[in-house]
């Protein structure tokens, strides 16, 4: 705890240096003491609402950002009154730590961050209901459609929103393919006890793509235990899939006769209007400069079904912008886009679908294909872009030289030092030999 003291502590010179002394007699200097820390949250206790929620509005980036400067760690701060910990032993026990390390959360993902429109409006709904009520209003919620169309933002924001509101639930997000490899590896290695650790005695699951479980008819069984426990323990269960639990194929029937009993709710394709909206809101998060009318109707356009990919080509063309250092308008924004849009429209018209591939691994990774092509070595990109490599190669048996360009223009020897990257690992490595699996069948 002194660490995140420490942290806290020097935060707050940064602040008073920043901010008139006025504000920081009234905001920061009653708000010197670090209580919890959980998940990547470090948690800071203050006076009361008025100024939990003064930091929540104002002052929250500014100081997440000095703290981005202190440390190397993805950290952040948390704002919390008394009231909040009251359940909390006075000093925080190692155990209540561990309690909620594991959950997995985004803290970006919560209900404020997501734009509501006709395509979500009622899954929006249930979700506000089942976070506000865990267990009381549908047990499981089953949330289905397409890629890319916020299931995984709307199962997080619930988690989100409970964590904010009890800190020491616990919660555990976890994919589908997670939970098998969890699973074969405590079997493997016949120790359960982290197995147990992670799921035992939780307070809320949410299972993204469930459709995924299909390749482990063991973890099904171990899941189908899992999911009696708590639903009889009146624990909340969230589940998302690319489809209705009917359509589930290769997941035992009485399985996915559970996961009709609660509620299910679908996403649908956004309309236009919504994907302007979605634009403008991510705009305003990403850059200070405004994109004009015409440049976020164009991209709103080409976009139709995948918000995933909406932003990421939102992203490209911010970015565009400050690397080439020029002013976003509609032909700069065609400029950028050129490479994504042009293999669309190969992928429309050829048999082959090689950019298909792209897109699969990119949903698999909760990416864009944007991501994928970019020039950014962030390790989030590096591996599915690896991975595209290796199945390009494997599959396909193509060129080098015609991967590196449907990956954007890359030199030859970059994939194949790619492609060989993978084909080694993938014989040590089951995690990534489940998920090259999982991406093939899809590919397919
Ligand atoms: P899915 O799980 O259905 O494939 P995600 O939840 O991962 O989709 O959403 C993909 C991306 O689109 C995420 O970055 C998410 O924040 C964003 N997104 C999806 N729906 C919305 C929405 N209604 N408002 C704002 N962002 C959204
Ligand atoms: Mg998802």
């Amino acid at each position: 705890m002194d660490l995140y003291q420490d942290l806290w502590d020097k935060t707050l010179v940064v602040l008073e240096k920043t901010y008139s002394d006025e504000i920081f007699q009234d905001i920061f200097y009653p708000s010197r003491e670090v209580v919890k820390f959980a998940n990547g949250s470090i948690y800071v206790l203050v006076p009361n609402l008025y100024v939990k929620a003064k930091i929540n509005k104002i002052y929250i980036s500014k100081i997440n950002e000095i703290l981005k400067k202190l440390t190397k760690e993805t950290l952040k701060f948390k704002f919390i009154v008394s009231e909040d910990i009251e359940d909390i032993q006075p000093s925080p026990t190692v155990e209540a730590d561990e309690r909620l390390a594991e959950n997995n959360l985004n803290e970006h993902y919560n209900f404020e961050s997501f734009v509501v429109g006709e395509s979500n409006m009622f899954a929006y709904r249930f979700a506000m209901n089942v976070a506000d009520q865990p267990g009381m209003i549908a047990n499981p919620l089953y949330i289905f459609g397409g890629v890319g169309l916020g299931k995984t933002h709307l199962m997080q924001a619930i988690g989100n929103y409970i964590l904010d509101k009890d800190i020491q639930s616990k919660i555990l997000y976890v994919q589908a393919n997670e939970f098998i490899v969890d699973y074969s590896k405590a079997t493997q290695s016949g120790n359960m006890a982290n197995f147990e650790k992670k799921y035992n005695n939780l307070d809320i699951l949410l299972v993204d793509d469930i459709q995924m479980l299909d390749i482990g008819k063991k973890s099904q069984q171990e899941f189908f235990k899992l999911f009696n426990d708590m639903y009889s323990k009146k624990k909340q269960i969230v589940i998302t899939s690319d489809r209705p639990a009917a359509d589930l194929e290769g997941i035992m029937d009485r399985l996915t006769s559970r996961f009709s009993c609660g509620m299910t709710v679908d996403i649908k394709l956004p309309t236009l209007s919504q994907r302007i909206n979605i634009l403008k809101r991510k705009a305003i998060e990403t850059t200070t400069k405004p994109l004009p009318e015409d440049v976020l109707e164009f991209i709103a356009q080409n976009y139709t079904d995948n918000i995933r990919e909406l932003e990421g080509a939102l992203n490209r063309v911010i970015y565009y912008g400050e690397i080439y250092d020029v002013d976003i308008n509609l032909e700069k924004t065609k400029e950028a886009l050129e490479p994504l849009l042009k293999a669309r429209k190969n992928n429309k018209n050829s048999s082959n679908n090689y950019d298909n591939v792209l897109s699969v691994v990119a949903n698999f990774y909760n990416i864009s294909v944007a991501d994928i092509i970019s020039n950014s070595r962030n390790s989030k990109f590096v591996l599915p872009r690896h991975i595209c490599m290796y199945i390009l190669k494997s599959k396909y048996e193509l060129p080098y030289k015609q991967i590196g360009m449907i990956l954007g223009g890359r030199d030859h020897t970059t994939v194949m030092a790619g492609n060989n990257k993978i084909s080694d690992e993938i014989t040590t490595n089951n995690e990534l030999k489940l998920a090259i699996d999982s991406i093939l069948k899809k590919v397919d």
